[in-house]
Parts: structure tokens; sequence; C-alpha cells
């Protein structure tokens, strides 16, 4: 392969094939480097060698494909490219076959970096050529593997599940495809092997995974692609521990490919103290978590400083992102005020507290409540990482900016039915405001070493949704779900669906949900007591779910399992920025793909055996 020659092959005859990357001419002698996936090596053409290699090289162009026989040589003192593997040798061709020509293509594959992604997408082809998309795939390639083998190796039975079939329960909108045999009756693609995997549990394959392509039609966010790929994944007789163990297990494989290795067992968290202290049921733990500041704040200072009497005071730190100037300082403030626009919510300035002797002992009070939180604010060595070498840290906070926010006087306790958003809120301010120091804080620069990576597992998930548009509880994760046991028997499922706890968990990394799973219900009446509490009918679940509801009846082992989206993985791992880099075929934030042209209205014969009419609604 053109990546792989080295000083050791000196001296061999060797056949190469790949693409022209560039050619340089200097007259008797043409430079041609030679690429394929493995990497480059620099071919010469020396008229002397070979007059008809070099007339041919002569014709060469950019990704012309070509052939070429020559022998290995070191390169002349001073000539070498300790830039590129093969940069000690190069070949020096007797022979040369064009195997094919190119034409002038729009972006070279040879290039780093290509502004516009449009024509990347659309000439996605040569776009794949490029180095860094070739290394994404190779290492997309070894991931799945990884993740294959150590699921084999535990036991667990890779099985199909349909593309064409019912609708199924995940929430977003189905794609549908269009019945030719059944006029008016649609397949869906699933939006997840949900259904079958437990019915695989039902049939009795103890162990099912599936590296599963879903398909949801959701109006596309920034990094979402309305077809994507899952690592799929149902036991039976499991208790959540060991669903967890088992992904852990796959993660480590799968890290261990890039190089890296994993310390398990992960983090664990209920979403309840998830939200306490971090805002999100997705913490981004690389940054020091909020700190309820309710006790510091008592009713006499919250009377003189004019804060609500019962709500919470929360605080957080960003590290090393303080030392701003009064310009920034305001600036900083104002930015904070708008974000919270009229909700009630207020900044509370720490430093200006230290400068007044009445206010001085809660400032210090606050201040070490904040850095307890945080090692390195503490300026102790954080497990994973450096010291924090600042000689503020020991004395305060100075170096590091100290935000607090306080409920003004008449802040509401619930917004839109959430006793939790004032934790939301600064939950959000924070990972704001860790985005805009980014640079000062360094936590989200990679090291290229496990402390990049802070996974967790959120548990006890809330069951249901409100939906203040509709008027309705919804599932939370979907549901199949299972509410803990004891919420079921204390009848909260009827008297307080917001209380109710599901045996749902979310696997988390770096503020990013990979995947969540759940265990399941597996008892009939269980299982139809929650379609009523959804507000769907009998009838209409009968009609949803019937088949389901019916094998139910027959013997379900306890189960439960996971879905990760591998394509997440992958892109986390390559350090790419968007899904795109790592699926091959990707489409657009539109759901378009500009390669194909896809999707594209039919022919009218086709419609016409689909029994299909196009009407355009006004
Ligand atoms: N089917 C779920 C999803 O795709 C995952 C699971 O519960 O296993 O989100």
């Amino acid at each position: 392969m053109c990546g792989e020659l080295r000083i050791e092959q000196d001296g061999q005859e060797i056949v190469l094939m790949g693409w022209v990357n560039r050619r340089r001419d200097h007259g008797n002698l043409i430079f041609l480097d030679v690429r394929d996936r493995s990497g480059l090596t620099q071919v010469v053409l020396d008229k002397e060698v070979s007059g008809e290699a070099h007339a041919k090289a002569e014709a060469a162009r950019s990704e012309y494909v070509v052939a070429v026989k020559g022998k290995v040589r070191r390169r002349g003192a001073g000539l070498e490219n300790p830039n590129m593997p093969t940069g000690a040798i190069e070949v020096v061709a007797s022979e040369l076959l064009l195997l094919n020509e190119a034409k002038t293509p729009p972006f070279s594959p040879a290039d780093d970096a290509i502004a516009n992604e449009e024509v990347r997408l659309k000439y996605r082809y040569l776009d794949l050529r490029r180095t860094e998309m070739q290394h994404n795939f190779a290492l997309r390639s070894r991931v799945a593997m990884a993740i294959r083998n150590y699921l084999v190796e535990q036991g667990f039975l890779e099985i199909e599940t349909p593309f064409m079939t019912r609708s199924t329960p995940e929430g977003a909108r189905d794609y549908l495809v269009p019945s030719r045999v059944h006029a008016g009756s649609f397949y869906a693609l699933p939006q997840s092997p949900q259904i079958f995997k437990q019915i695989l549990m039902i049939s009795g394959f103890d162990k099912y995974f599936q590296i599963a392509r879903c398909f949801r039609d959701e109006d596309l966010r920034a990094d979402r692609q309305p077809e994507f790929t899952q690592i799929d994944l149902e036991m039976s007789f499991p208790q959540q521990e060991k669903v967890f163990r088992v992904v852990e297990g796959f993660l480590t494989a799968a890290f261990k490919t890039a190089s890296i290795s994993l310390t398990t067992p992960f983090v664990q968290m209920t979403y309840d103290d998830a939200i306490k202290n971090y805002g999100i049921d997705k913490p981004d733990m690389r940054l020091p978590p909020m700190v309820s500041l309710t006790d510091e704040l008592t009713a006499e200072l919250r009377e003189t400083l004019k804060i609500e009497k019962e709500l919470p005071v929360l605080g957080f730190v960003i590290p090393k992102a303080g030392g701003l100037s009064g310009t920034q300082k305001r600036g900083l403030v104002e930015e904070i005020r708008a974000t919270f626009g009229d909700c009630g919510l207020d900044f509370l300035d720490v430093a200006r507290l230290k400068t007044n002797e009445a206010f001085a002992p809660l400032a210090s009070a606050i201040e070490s409540k904040l850095k307890s939180v945080d090692p390195t604010l503490r300026g102790e060595t954080a497990k994973d990482g450096a010291p924090n070498t600042s000689a503020a840290a020991s004395a305060g906070l100075a170096d590091d900016l100290v935000i607090v926010v306080t409920p003004k006087i008449g802040t509401p306790a619930k917004w839109n039915f959430d006793p939790q958003w004032i934790y939301k809120r600064v939950g959000a301010l924070r990972l704001q405001l860790a985005a805009k120091f980014a640079d000062k804080h360094g936590r989200f620069a990679k090291t290229g070493t496990e402390a990049d990576f802070k996974f967790l597992w959120v548990t006890d998930f809330p069951m249901y949704e409100w939906d203040e548009e509709t008027k309705v509880w919804n599932a939370a994760h979907h549901p199949f779900t299972s509410p803990h046991e004891e919420d079921i028997k204390s009848g909260k499922l009827t008297s307080d669906k917001g209380a109710v706890r599901a045996l749902a968990y979310d696997i988390v990394l770096n503020g990013t949900e990979l995947g969540s799973g759940s265990i399941r219900i597996h008892r009939q009446d269980v299982q139809a007591e929650i379609f009523r509490s959804l507000g769907m009918s009998d009838a209409e679940a009968k009609e949803r779910f019937g088949f389901f509801l019916d094998a139910l009846e027959y013997g379900t082992p306890p189960h439960g399992g996971i879905a990760l989206g591998l394509d997440r993985i992958v892109m986390i791992l390559a350090g790419a920025t968007s899904l795109r880099e790592v699926i091959a075929f990707p489409k657009t934030a539109k759901a378009i793909d500009l390669m194909v042209d896809a999707p594209t209205p039919v022919s009218d014969q086709q419609m016409r055996e689909l029994h299909l009419k196009t009407v355009t609604r006004g």
C-alpha cells in the first residue's frame, strides 16, 4: 500500500496502485505523489530511467488512477520529509500505467479543509478520498467490530429485525412506505427495533443485539440525521446494573480501538440529582457543578438583599475565567440578565458584597462553599488532570469566575408547571458561560487521554412528561418503560403522575446523551394500565399494539435494554464536529442527499401502481 513503505524496503521492487495526489514537473524529473487509503508515496519518473514512463507522467493529472512498478530507494540527504510516514524513501518508476483519467475535480482530495460542505456532499466520492475521511471510516469499522466481538463474547446473538413494519413508539414522525399490493396501506420504517427486541425476549433469545439502522422523520436540529445507526440491545432477567456493565464493557472495547482506556464502572447519578447539581439531565461534568447557596442566604439576608424567601439560590464557578475588566464584567452581567429576561432571576455580585463590611462574611461563605465542590478550585490536583497552579487558588477564587443567581421577590416557584425550572435555567447559564470561556478554562481541550471523556449514568428518570400544549401526559422515554414498583403500588400512576419514577436510564458523555434504555414492563395488565394512563383508550391501544399486548400474555420474562448512537460515538472518538463526518452518505439539515439527489418526485406510472396521487394543499 502507498502509506506502508519505509526505509526497510530500500532496494525492493514494488508495485503500487492509487490516485495521483499531486504532480510536480521538473522537466526530466516528474514527481507523482501516489495515494491510496493508507497514505502517500513519492514516485519519481526519470526520463533517463524510462522515457516511456516519463512521457506518461507528463500526461498524468491530479486524481488519475495509476499503477507504478519500480524500486524503493532512500531519498537523498536533506530531501527526507519527516512529516510523512513514507518520507524517508521514494520509488523510482520503471513502468507507469495510466489506468484511468479524471476530470479536474471541484476540489482536491489532497486538501485538508474544504470550506463548502454542500460541494463536499455533492461530490461525496471525492470527499471520502480525503485522508481525514478515510481515517474516520477505518475507525468506524474498527469500533463496530470491537463492539460486535465484545457482545458476541458475552453471549449476545445478533438478530435482524424488519425495516418494513408498523409504526413504532419512539415519539417521532414515521417514514412511510406505500404498499402496491394493499391499496391505501403503508409500512412504516422503524424508529427503532424496540417492539421486535422485546418480542425476541418473549421468544427466548435472552441476549439480543443489533447494529441497527433507525429512521425518524424529525425536524432536523443541527446534529441529527433522518437515518442513523444504533447499537441496540436487550436482555432477559437483568437488573439495570447488568445492562450498565455490558455497555461499559463494549464502550471500553470500542475506545480501545482509538487507544483510549476507560475506567469502569462509570459514575451514576439520579435524574433529580442531575437537575439539582447541573440543571440538566445530561450533565457535562468537565466543569464544577452548581452549588446550592440556599443555606448561606438566611431569611434576614434575603430580606435586605430583596431575595425571594423560599426559592433556591444557586452558584457556580467557571475556573480561570475571572479577572474581567470593568467593561467586560458589565457586558457579562448584561448578557446574563438578557438570558434570564423577565423570569425573576438575577445576578448577585459577590465581588461587590466583599467590599461591604456587612456582607463580607456572606461573600466568603459563598466562596468557600463554591470551592468545596471541585478539587482544582482548592488548589489541589484533580484526579485526572493538571494541578491548579494559580496562586489565587488558595487565597480565594480571584482567578475564577463566580456566578451566583438569586430569585427576586415575586419570582414564581413553578414555570410551565415545572418546579425545577430555576435549576434548569441556571444550569443552562452554566453551559452558556462554559462555552463562552472555553479558551480560558481549557477543560474542553483534548488531551488524547481518558480525561477527555466524562461518562455517567443518569437513572430514575420521571415516567411522564406534561405537554402544556396538548394538555396530556406523555411517556418521557417510551410507553414500554417500567415504572418503579413502589410508585405503581402507591397508586401514583393515577394520583400523582408527575412524581412517578421510571426504571429508565441514560448514558451521558461530556454533556451529550449517547443512549437511553429502560427495564421494560413485562406484565400485560401493567402495560395496559400504562397505555391508559397515557390517555390511550383500550381500543386505541389494541389497534396500535394489540399484537404486542397479546404476546405479553404468553409468558414474558422480565427484560430490559438500551440503545446507543453508533454515529455519535464514532464522531466523538474521531474528534469530529458533525455526524456527517462519520456517515458515509449523510443527508443535509433539510434531509436531502445531495449526491444522489433524493428525495425526488417519481413517475406517474409508479404513483399509479402505489395508488398515490399528489395533492397540493392551499
Ligand atoms: N428504543 C429506545 C430508543 O431508541 C432505546 C431502548 O429503550 O432500548 O431510544
